[in-house]
């Protein structure tokens, strides 16, 4: 019996190479083949070999020319035929380069990028700058492109897996912008006599001036993101007003808020000049759990998220002053030191729940600094340059998707 079935698929693999070479693929599919055949011929003992022989023959040959019919003809789609399986064509593109016979399958923002081959032949396929397939590759044929059923729904997969990866994705879906003072509180005010002209520089005018530049910035280029001032006109805000706007806006589990309050500096020492940026030291800490998310259980855990959060918003509060101070060098830093990082029990900005910042502009008690910051150009400078800090550190964390759930 043994040696019968061995007959048997030395018999079919001449057929196969009599009629097309089999691929790799085909001769795996006809050796496991044979078991069948095996049990036929077990359970019909009694008939004619010949016979048997014959209507295995015929039922092996008719499988082999199904599935080569299956795998070659049925399986390979026409332009419109693969681009309907991407989203239909106003929503899949293809990008075809005739000189290097290379193309980009395009659906939805995601990308598929391949080097035609030859038919049957497969080869890498880069999926949106993300991995790397093995795929069988398109291929021309009379001047037509054709693909390869396999090769597109891969694609098709991929994307799908992608737009669910990247709706989870974390974002920031809000900046608040907080003019420091207004209304009753000016914040500091100086005047100075400078070449026989007065200047009075206020704080509260001149920090409100950069935020709403900075916020008419951010606006424009983020028109998904809510982008909010505390105030935009000169009225008195309570702290407790200032953080609310930002802690109360509804947001998704994947998104985050930051907070940037802008301010003017002040010192009894009148040489005192520069810009610096203040973020919440650890040293105090927020109550930032919510607690009744964890009532009735085990309360000894909210100690531990809760520093777990802090320290985590500590971090990307770090990370957004330092975005803005770097812009700040590049733009001011000719006329202004750069005074660094720091770090405060700040009144500002510590009951905000989220990564939070304070920017002081430069002193208004040092004269020189005074008359750079009553002067729209040099106040220009400074709002473009906290509104590119400020995007450096949004494309940053929604790149690398650094923000915590936790709230
Ligand atoms: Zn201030």
């Amino acid at each position: 019996m043994i040696k019968g079935f061995e007959q048997e698929v030395s018999k079919r693999q001449n057929v196969f190479s009599a009629t097309q070479k089999p691929q790799g693929d085909k001769i795996t599919r006809s050796s496991q083949r044979p078991r069948s055949s095996q049990r036929t011929k077990t359970t019909a003992r009694s008939a004619p070999t010949g016979y048997i022989k014959k209507a295995a023959f015929i039922f092996s040959l008719s499988f082999f020319l199904f599935s080569l019919c299956f795998s070659v003809f049925a399986q390979i789609l026409s332009i419109d035929e693969a681009l309907d399986r991407l989203g239909g064509g106003n929503r899949a593109e293809l990008r075809w380069d005739p000189f290097f016979a290379s193309g980009t399958l395009v659906s939805e923002g995601y990308e598929a990028a391949f080097i035609s081959g030859q038919s049957g032949e497969s080869g890498m396929v880069l999926l949106d700058h993300r991995e790397i397939m093995n795929l069988p590759l398109p291929y021309l044929e009379d001047g037509n492109l054709r693909f390869p059923e396999n090769f597109i729904n891969q694609i098709r997969n991929s994307f799908r897996r992608y737009a669910e990866e990247d709706s989870n994705r974390y974002r920031i879906a809000g900046i608040v912008i907080d003019p420091g003072h207004g209304g009753r509180d000016p914040g500091t005010v100086w005047d100075y006599r400078v070449n026989g002209r007065d200047i009075k520089v206020v704080e509260k005018d001149i920090v409100l001036d950069v935020a709403k530049q900075v916020h008419s910035m951010l606006s424009a280029s983020f028109p998904d993101k809510q982008v909010l001032l505390t105030r935009d006109t000169d009225i008195f805000l309570s702290l407790d007003e200032r953080v609310e706007l930002a802690n109360t806006m509804p947001l998704a589990s994947n998104e985050a808020v930051i907070y940037i309050s802008i301010h003017a500096n002040s010192s009894l020492n009148r040489n005192a000049r520069g810009f610096e940026v203040w973020y919440l030291s650890p040293n105090y800490r927020r109550d930032l759990i919510d607690r009744s998310r964890f009532a009735g259980s085990n309360n000894e855990v909210i100690p531990i998220l809760n520093s777990m959060l802090e320290e985590e918003l500590t971090t990307e509060s770090i990370l957004l002053a330092n975005s803005i101070l770097r812009r700040m060098v590049d733009t001011a830093g000719r006329h202004s030191p750069n005074r660094g990082l720091k770090a405060a029990e700040w009144f500002v900005v510590r009951n905000a729940r989220m990564p939070s910042v304070l920017v002081e502009l430069g002193f208004l008690s040092n004269e020189a600094e005074a008359i750079l910051m009553s002067d729209e150009a040099y106040l220009k400078n400074l709002s473009e340059a906290v509104y590119k800090g400020i995007s450096d550190f949004v494309a940053f964390f929604e790149r690398s998707g650094g923000f915590t759930t936790l709230r």
